[in-house]
């Protein structure tokens, strides 16, 4: 039921009243009028019942301007009291607005979300991460340069893409409970692959397996990529891999120019692949480690098949930990580091190896694990 609230003029106390008559009549053959079963209204809180005056007093003089003018908003009546010239009253300055749709999404972030790039309160739109297939230009679909921080990030070589307003949903949640923003499992994404040059018309049949985890009030992402060399030769397999490469993020990929690529990936010689297991490395970049497993594998042997001998496929996992930031805001240095990898800002920025050697984001990632 609506409520609204009067200041009336005698006692200049704010006033509760029901505007709306009830919607039970009285029935066609005059019997008596049926009892609505509505629930008792809930009491006006305390501070609704003190005087105009202290009301007003406590408005103006104690709280921050945007705290007040959200506090005006719970109705008409006290709007207009703390604000009887609105055009003044609300003449606030750029940080106070933006304070004040801060306070805003604080109670209203089951639908909305605050945007510090185009400073206002956007309705949500998404409901996390997205999987799926693209064709050669449909990777572009999203990309606003009007509004950078708008974009999807997508990892080439993956349909698993990002944006930054799932960041924020997603921390909004830790950060104002559970009926705000968004669920880490909506992070919770298998994505196959795809890259705009498949080798042959023939991809590499790459998994991925994306979650997220709030470590120490920032957000994190992990994939694991598994690629199966079964039913490849080692020749048309290493092919492929050096022709189709996949980003592990914004600065490192699987193959490619050396500068970019896995050096460990890198073909050598005279093997196909060098075995590994659970080597670490990291991006000299961003705030990305990852591990990568290359080992040699036997194929079931069909069932009835006696005399067929196993044969032997490479299998390559890569397990990337990438720390994306609280999600405050999308110029957040993380968040660019990953969303915004072709900024110029970007692209000039060097990960701290002292701080942050090799391994050290993957040593946060499972510090936390889930509670199940
Ligand atoms: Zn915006
Ligand atoms: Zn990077």
């Amino acid at each position: 039921m609506e409520v609204v609230f009067a200041v009336r003029a005698s006692s200049r106390r704010l006033v509760l009243r029901d505007p709306i008559p009830s919607p039970l009549k009285r029935p066609a053959n005059g019997m008596g009028r049926i009892k609505p079963s509505l629930p008792p209204p809930h009491p006006p809180a305390a501070f609704l019942q003190l005087p105009a005056d202290i009301v007003l007093y406590l408005c103006q003089e104690h709280l921050p301007p945007a705290s007040a003018v959200a506090l005006s908003l719970i109705c008409k009546a006290l709007f207009n009291l703390v604000f009887p010239r609105a055009r003044l009253g609300l003449d606030m300055n750029a940080l106070e607005r933006q304070d004040l749709q801060l306070v805003l999404e604080k109670d209203l972030g089951h639908a909305w979300w605050y945007c510090h790039y185009c400073s206002l309160l956007h309705p949500i739109s998404t409901q996390g991460p997205t999987s799926g297939t693209r064709d050669s230009y449909s990777w572009m679909v999203g990309w606003d340069s009007s509004h950078p921080y708008h974009n999807r990030r997508w990892l080439e070589g993956s349909s698993f893409s990002v944006d930054y307003q799932s960041v924020r949903l997603a921390m909004n949640r830790h950060f104002r409970g559970p009926l705000k923003g968004l669920p880490l499992e909506s992070f919770n994404v298998e994505a196959s692959s795809t890259t705009l040059t498949p080798w042959q018309r023939k991809w590499l049949p790459w998994q991925e397996r994306w979650s997220a985890r709030v470590v120490q009030d920032e957000l994190f992402l992990s994939a694991t990529r598994t690629l199966s060399g079964a039913g490849w030769t080692d020749d048309s397999l290493r092919a492929a891999f050096d022709h189709e490469w996949r980003q592990i993020c914004g600065h490192v990929r699987t193959s490619g120019p050396a500068f970019y690529s896995m050096n460990t990936l890198l073909r050598p010689s005279p093997t196909v692949f060098t075995p590994y297991h659970d080597l670490i490395e990291s991006c000299r970049r961003c705030l990305t480690d990852f591990a990568i497993t290359v080992e040699q594998r036997l194929e079931d042997v069909k069932e009835g098949c006696v005399e067929e001998q196993p044969t032997a496929f490479w299998l390559i996992s890569i397990t990337s930990y990438q720390r994306l930031g609280s999600g405050r805001s999308p110029m957040d240095i993380q968040w660019e580091a990953f969303g915004n990898a072709m900024t110029a800002s970007a692209n000039r920025m060097q990960r701290d190896m002292s701080a942050y050697p090799p391994g050290a984001v993957k040593a946060m990632w499972e510090s936390h694990e889930p509670e199940h």
